[in-house]
């Protein structure tokens, strides 16, 4: 019977189990975590620190769904080496061997720039459950958060501290929040919408570490500028986990290489979500682990029955009851671009579409969901968009 091992419990890890069961019932799953939960979406980790997910609920799979599709997890068991010459794995518990196939799903870490300080005890990462909890447990206890980064992590973290009772603040390096997603009027916007809920906002401010001495008492910018505050949060961006693959010779760049197959640069040995890079492109969103999990899954069972097509960039988020989507390419120079912009403060709306040849290639919408699934729809339809410009963000 075919055996294979997957590396990693997470997004594309379990998409990949359920992909592979549902082409075969008898190929033999492995799936190895280092993590002592069994499966949870991050997404749900906001929600617990916010209060609005008990621990319990935290978690989307347990053991019983695995026992379901027939495959052995193995939590807190990570893996230390992949010997591809004779399809083995290291692991603290000993040796797996014979896998036909191997997918390794071992997403990202969180990026953190060398700030001074780091190591005091009331600063913290969000990457894992445990740190949630540890975070939730600490909101308790402090006075001021800071949350250091404007992206899409902080300002949702700095959101759902404040329905625990927090008093949160984010302080970005750069002059807007979300600065991959958002141009600068959109993310005046939501300035004025986390403004409104006591969320405070700082523009500008590079940190470098914290100050205090045992514990942190604040951050500080070059500048000589201090924030203070008793609870730290750095959530700078992330970067993918290689250096699994790079120990074991995989060709490695800013995730690991794979090919349109999701194969990486050994045979046998595929890679999805977070960790892989395909034809130069890398995202650290769910559409993508779910994708890329998908069609390395496919070839798993049957190699060259998929090929990777990629996918568009999206993130939609709900702040505070505000929609927020971001799809394709919102930051454009280029002359063969065109824009159409629409604000209303009051509204507190901020719609934009990113036109090129007639098609809509990109947009932002702010403050209204019909105008986000309108631009989706005619981004992914690439609907002819020329005889409504003047009607572009209006809605049935
Ligand atoms: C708090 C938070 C909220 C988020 N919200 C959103 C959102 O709303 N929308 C969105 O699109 N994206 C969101 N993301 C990003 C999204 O969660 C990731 O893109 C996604 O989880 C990637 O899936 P993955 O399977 O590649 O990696 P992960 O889900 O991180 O899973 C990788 C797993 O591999 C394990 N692992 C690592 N090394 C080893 C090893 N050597 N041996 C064994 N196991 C190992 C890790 O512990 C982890 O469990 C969020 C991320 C965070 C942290």
């Amino acid at each position: 019977m075919a055996k294979i091992a997957i590396i990693g419990n997470g997004v594309a890890g379990t998409a990949a189990i359920r992909e592979i069961r549902s082409l075969d019932s008898d190929i033999e799953i492995d799936v190895f975590s280092d993590e002592r939960h069994s499966y949870y979406p991050k997404p749900n980790l906001m929600d617990y620190v916010g209060g609005s997910r008990g621990l319990q609920e935290v978690i989307r799979y347990g053991p019983d769904w695995y026992e379901k599709l027939n495959a052995n997890l193995h939590l807190s068991t990570p893996v230390t080496h992949i010997d591809a010459g004779i399809k083995a794995l290291s692991t603290p518990s000993g040796a797996f061997s014979g896998y036909d196939s191997l997918l390794i799903a071992v997403g990202s870490y969180p990026f953190v720039p060398p700030f001074e300080g780091m190591d005091k005890r009331n600063v913290h990462v969000l990457r894992t459950l445990d740190d949630a909890v540890d975070i939730r447990k600490a909101v308790k206890g402090a006075r001021r958060e800071i949350i250091v980064g404007g992206g899409i992590l902080g300002i949702e973290l700095a959101v759902a501290i404040k329905q625990i009772g927090g008093e949160p603040i984010v302080v970005t390096n750069i002059d807007r929040l979300l600065p991959i997603q958002l141009d600068g009027g959109a993310s005046e916007i939501l300035i004025r919408h986390l403004n409104r809920m006591k969320v405070e906002t700082l523009l500008g401010f590079t940190c470098t570490g914290m100050t205090g001495e045992e514990l942190a008492t604040g951050v500080k910018s070059t500048a000589g500028d201090v924030v203070e505050g008793d609870l730290i949060v750095v959530a700078t961006g992330v970067r993918s986990n290689v250096e699994l693959a790079r120990r074991s010779n995989l060709s490695v760049d800013r995730g690991i290489v794979v090919d349109d197959f999701m194969q990486t640069s050994a045979k046998g040995i595929f890679a999805a979500g977070d960790c892989a890079e395909w034809n130069r492109t890398w995202f650290g969103i769910i559409p993508w682990a779910l994708s890329t999990a998908k069609t390395a899954a496919q070839n798993m069972v049957e190699f060259g029955s998929s090929r990777f097509g990629s996918i568009v960039a999206s993130n939609t988020l709900q702040v505070a009851g505000i929609d927020l989507t971001s799809i394709g390419m919102v930051h454009v120079e280029s002359p063969e671009f065109d824009q159409i912009v629409s604000v209303n403060r009051e509204e507190g709306t901020y719609y934009k579409a990113v036109i090129k040849d007639n098609v809509v290639v990109g947009g932002i919408a702010l403050g209204n969901r019909k105008v986000a699934l309108k631009l989706r729809t005619l981004l992914s339809q690439k609907i002819d968009v020329s005889e409504m410009r003047s009607t572009i963000f209006e809605i049935d």
